[in-house]
């Protein structure tokens, strides 16, 4: 397999589910909606994290890490699973988490992912918001190696070619799974923030010859912006695999479910966590698959996904986050 080409740890539960909502589909009424669990890849409550995890740790393994770090929003679900995979392989972890730019409810600040890192035993350092977590980073690993640790730092999101490929492994996984099943889908929708994921599922998916359209729905960023991020994490995962780039129209993304910004709640948002939960009985998260999924029912109504039979929603994870905004509901 394409995705063996590198070093990898075992960390996630593999494969992970793929379900009909029944109930879901029947609420849009035509397209039957299919969901991919990767909520429910094993580690620490889940998430897409852990399939990047297993390519960035195994090389902080090989260079003979023995502290990761990395960074993040206070509710970073990225950071509280960079924390729980440093537990199973034996490292320490320290994290650069952002403060929100308004005042966090009590909450935000220690419930959630939060405190899920204290938990898993992480360093928290954190930092005001709008600032580049790099030479944070920086800062913090000059300290590890001043102890006599050896750092290894993990971009915000693990989103580079090491980590995309975790979702080149999830193409192969998903077209593995249709074919068993005997599947199609017309298109695969799901939350893009620092782009990894969407990044390697592209290639993933391309590099096996399947032309499946993918649907970035944006949680932070203007649409240029989220394009030249993804092709960007694109471009160096494809020279690492030496697979052909993406096509100039492969990364599609709707970045018109943002609302106020990253992390805030929506109407939308708060919509769509509380249909699934209550159709379905699975729970998205406040800051990108709440969002994702209002923008996959908005387009499946009115916009570009009005004529698709079939589709499959990727559940990246970060329920945890819920427990961080307990006044939605
Ligand atoms: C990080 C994250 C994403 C976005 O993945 P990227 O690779 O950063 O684009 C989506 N959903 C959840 C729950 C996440 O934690």
């Amino acid at each position: 397999m394409l995705s063996d080409s590198m070093p990898r740890l075992n960390l996630a539960h593999l494969p992970t589910p793929l379900q009909h909502l029944p109930r879901l589909s029947e609420s849009i009424g035509d397209p039957e909606i299919y969901i991919k669990r990767d909520d429910c890849a094993g580690l620490a409550l889940g998430g897409n994290k852990i399939r990047k995890l297993e390519y960035l740790l195994a090389d902080a393994k090989s260079c003979g890490a023995t502290t990761v770090i990395t960074a993040g929003g206070m509710q970073s679900n990225h950071a509280r699973l960079t924390a729980a995979a440093a537990c199973q392989v034996g490292m320490s972890c320290e994290l650069v988490l952002e403060r929100p730019a308004t005042n966090p409810t009590q909450a935000f600040v220690r419930s959630g992912n939060q405190l899920l890192n204290r938990w898993l035993g992480a360093k928290v350092h954190l930092v005001d918001a709008d600032q580049n977590p790099g030479p944070h980073l920086d800062r913090i690993a000059a300290e590890v190696r001043s102890r006599g640790d050896k750092p290894y730092v993990i971009p915000v999101g693990g989103s580079n070619a090491l980590g995309a490929l975790g979702y080149v492994r999830c193409a192969e996984e998903i077209l593995a799974q249709m074919q068993m099943e005997k599947l199609r889908f017309d298109w695969i929708v799901l939350a893009s923030g620092s782009g990894g994921t969407q990044a390697g599922l592209l290639l993933g998916l391309r590099a096996l010859g399947s032309n499946i359209p993918v649907l970035g729905i944006g949680v932070s960023s203007a649409r240029p912006e989220q394009t030249s991020k993804v092709r960007e994490v694109a471009d160096a995962a494809s020279q690492l695999l030496g697979v052909e780039p993406l096509g100039p129209d492969d990364i599609r993304l709707n970045c018109n479910h943002i609302g106020e910004g990253y992390g805030v709640p929506t109407d939308g948002m708060i919509e769509s966590v509380s249909r699934v939960a209550r159709l379905e009985g699975i729970l998205l998260d406040p800051v990108y698959t709440g969002k994702a999924m209002a923008g996959l029912l908005h387009e499946l109504t009115t916009g570009k996904l009005k004529n698709a039979k079939s589709v499959l929603f990727l559940h990246t994870g970060g329920a945890a986050g819920l427990f961080g905004y307990p006044d939605l509901i």
